[in-house]
């Protein structure tokens, strides 16, 4: 404990150096710096380390190469191996910002900047805690190691998913894999809800805007699939409750989000002075965001969508429809009793005094893949931060709060891998 106390200034100027790393997805910037940055200082703590590039996935290419780098350091006997996975990736800035958002600055007691949060602040918060690990315990058995993965924000497709595929996360090799995401130093993240988006598109005939009859109207229909939701499936969904300890509490439920809606003609661009030509809409498109809850089907969430569309192709005229699929995301939980959930909860109370409170995140990360490709069930999200800050303008990180999940992270180590 009190090697993490004295790597406080350590900890502070690794979170900073990470935040001013841009890795910015999209478009997927500065995955070979961050992972280079990573492997010099890991290797100096006595780390073996592999980058790998995941080619070939979503948006890898010679000028954003979707770089991952895993650390391994080996004890001095056999045991089990305790993985940190976190994702280099940060979101767009976006707008609202007062504080420079790769500066990484200090400012009573927080690091500021976009990724603070999500999740630099975790991955630093690993590293001390694995380095203070190492310091007192240099004879220990079992294996410690940390990866810097790619594309957590578009998916992970270009991160864990791939090391998934490639073997990294079989259970022979890896038997507890804690996420640093920020779920707060007080919190064993379980796992999350599964996502389903699928793009439904509305047909409709082009005809002169002053004879709409002559035509038929993609965009009324649109409306017509709309209200059906609101009448009926945002109730149903409403009304479904689960096991699940997802917070924040009104994602307990089924929720769905109109990502996007689009009919007619093409927007123009901000520099277009012309009017628009007068055209009933022959085509509308919405996209859909469904996420869906551990005791639901998936067959059941695409069968009550489908339905309505399907009622609303019998009850209204002229009305026809396409849905595309997306992309899919199947719930993830791990057990309560689960060997790294009850080490880090334990740890919990050890270092902050109070039981850790159990919870699933609204939304998917990385754990879908370590638990789907992987086939590895022991694994949970647990690392400093608020996770209400995370995507949003002026995110930071709390250094005593780091200093305290970095804690956590090191007695896990412990009760792991005994030392020798
Ligand atoms: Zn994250």
């Amino acid at each position: 404990m009190q090697a993490i106390t004295d790597r406080r200034d350590d900890l502070i100027a690794l979170t900073q150096d990470l935040i001013r790393i841009p890795t910015l997805n999209p478009p997927g910037a500065d995955y070979r710096l961050i992972c280079e940055y990573l492997e010099t200082r890991l290797r100096k703590a006595g780390f073996e380390t592999e980058l790998i590039r995941a080619h070939g996935t979503p948006g890898d290419s010679d000028k954003y190469p979707r770089w991952n780098i895993i650390a391994r350091r080996d004890g001095t006997a056999k045991g089990d191996c305790v993985h940190f996975n976190s994702h280099t990736d940060v979101v767009v800035v976006g707008s609202g910002w007062t504080k420079d958002p790769f500066g990484g600055e200090l400012s009573d007691g927080k690091i500021y900047g976009r990724g603070a949060c999500d999740m630099k602040g975790g991955l630093a918060a690993s590293i001390i805690a694995a380095e203070a690990f190492l310091a007192v315990y240099p004879d220990f058995a079992g294996a410690i190691e940390i990866s810097g993965t790619a594309d957590e924000e578009s998916g992970g497709y270009g991160g864990v998913a791939y090391l998934a595929e490639k073997g990294y996360f079989d259970p022979a090799r890896v038997q507890h894999v804690i996420i640093p995401e920020p779920l707060n130093k007080d919190r064993v993240c379980l796992g999350h809800r599964g996502g389903w988006w699928a793009e439904i598109e509305t047909f409709g005939e082009i005809a002169h805007g002053s004879m709409p009859f002559l035509g038929d109207c993609a965009v009324r229909h649109m409306g017509a699939v709309l209200t059906a939701f609101e009448d009926k499936l945002y109730p149903a969904m409403a009304a479904r409750t689960t096991d699940m300890p997802v917070v924040p509490e009104g994602a307990r439920s089924s929720t769905m989000n109109i990502n996007s809606i689009h009919g007619g003609q093409p927007e123009q661009g901000a520099d277009y002075t012309g009017l628009p030509a007068h055209c009933v809409p022959d085509s509308c498109r919405i996209v859909i965001d469904r996420r869906f809850l551990a005791e639901e089907n998936i067959d059941e969430v695409r069968g009550e969508v489908t339905k309505l569309l399907d009622d609303l192709k019998t009850s209204r005229d002229r009305f026809d429809y396409d849905l595309r699929e997306i992309n899919l995301v199947l719930p993830s939980m791990t057990d309560r009793d689960a060997p790294v959930v009850q080490t880090v909860a334990a740890e919990i109370e050890k270092v902050l005094g109070k039981p850790a409170e159990f919870v699933a995140s609204p939304g998917t990360y990385d754990q879908k893949h370590i638990d789907r490709i992987g086939k590895l069930k022991n694994c949970i999200a647990y690392g400093p931060g608020i996770l209400e800050l995370a995507h949003k303008p002026d995110e930071y990180v709390g250094v005593d709060d780091m200093l305290d999940s970095a804690q956590v992270m090191a007695g896990a180590l412990r009760q792991i891998l005994p030392p020798g």
